[in-house]
């Protein structure tokens, strides 16, 4: 399944799911679980994670082969090249396209936070020149991410879109962003990028609030604004049943995407974490309003 043709076909809104590959064995019969659990809500695509340094290397193909093999589930996979040399990618790649995966979303990952992680000496530095080194030699549709945000360690926002224009123009048939929980400040993401030539299919991710500790650690973790009425209310549920924060997290997200979806975006991406619960809610109370 190629992702690239998929935005291009405007014919409706795309959805599609994205996952951590299963730490271990233990934990393969809770994340198939999930799997079969959004499947049943017809996605276009699920997507797995890569951990960077290759550290999930071996459970994300795993993931992937099962998804595609045995479930017959449309997979894109991702790289992340972070740490590892042009060999090590194409020995990935390599095994992704004996899967028949079609697509592969491209990112350069972050450094392992462990001491004993010893990067490649010939590792690429940026995603761009992941993509460049990926279309020269495979035929997979090519995606890549953004930040309406900015990205974290970015000089600033004008230059990371500068950046992104780069991956587009080395590949990248559309761009899924960063999890942002401003919708104005995507739509003037969208803006600047078109303002700036970029043409590609650029979808929103939406990230539910599971719960408030994970909430604070991953916008923290990358940089993600959390707006001051979120702010609030997550506080005032400081001391409440987690089953009411999140169900917080749903309406929440339910508002976004209701918006998100008027604005005419081509599709939705949702970071599951691995779970099914909040986002089957949310795609069905959208259906249920005839939105999505
Ligand atoms: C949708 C999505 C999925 C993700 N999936 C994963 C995953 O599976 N595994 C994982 O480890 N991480 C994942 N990440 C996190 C991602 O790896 C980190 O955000 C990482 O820090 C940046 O990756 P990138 O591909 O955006 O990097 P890049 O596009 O390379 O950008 C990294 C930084 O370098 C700057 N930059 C880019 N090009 C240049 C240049 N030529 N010269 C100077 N500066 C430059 C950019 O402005 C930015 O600040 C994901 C992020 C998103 C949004």
């Amino acid at each position: 399944m190629r992702v690239g043709n998929l935005y291009e076909n405007k014919e409706k809104t795309r959805l599609s799911f994205e996952f951590f590959p299963p730490r271990d064995e233990k934990a393969e019969a809770g994340f198939y679980k999930v799997v079969d659990d959004l499947t049943k809500l017809s996605p276009d695509y699920m997507s797995v994670t890569f951990g960077a340094g290759g550290s999930t290397k071996e459970g994300s193909y795993q993931a992937v082969k099962k998804m595609i093999t045995e479930k017959n589930l449309p997979t894109v996979a991702y790289i992340a090249g972070f740490g590892l040399g042009p060999d090590e990618i194409t020995t990935v790649l390599d095994k992704y396209k004996e899967l028949g995966v079609e697509t592969i979303f491209v990112i350069r990952g972050d450094e392992p936070r462990t001491d004993d992680f010893t990067p490649h000496p010939d590792s690429f530095s940026y995603a761009s020149d992941m993509l460049s080194f990926i279309r020269e030699r495979y035929d997979f549709d090519l995606g890549c991410a953004g930040y309406p945000e900015g990205h974290i360690q970015a000089e600033s926002l004008d230059k990371d879109i500068e950046y992104l224009k780069l991956k587009v123009a080395n590949g990248a048939k559309y761009v899924v962003a960063q999890y942002c929980y401003d919708n104005t400040l995507f739509f003037k993401y969208v803006e600047k990028c078109r303002a700036a030539g970029i043409a590609v299919p650029i979808i929103p991710g939406i990230m539910p609030v599971y719960s408030i500790k994970l909430t604070n650690m991953l916008c923290k973790l990358c940089g993600a604004m959390i707006p001051e009425e979120m702010a609030a209310k997550l506080d005032s549920l400081a001391e409440a049943d987690k089953s009411e924060v999140a169900a917080f997290g749903v309406d929440f997200a339910i508002k976004q995407c209701s918006e998100l979806l008027k604005h005419g975006v081509d599709g939705l991406h949702f970071y599951t974490m691995d779970r099914s619960k909040s986002v089957t809610e949310i795609v069905n109370r959208l259906r249920e309003d005839n939105l999505l």
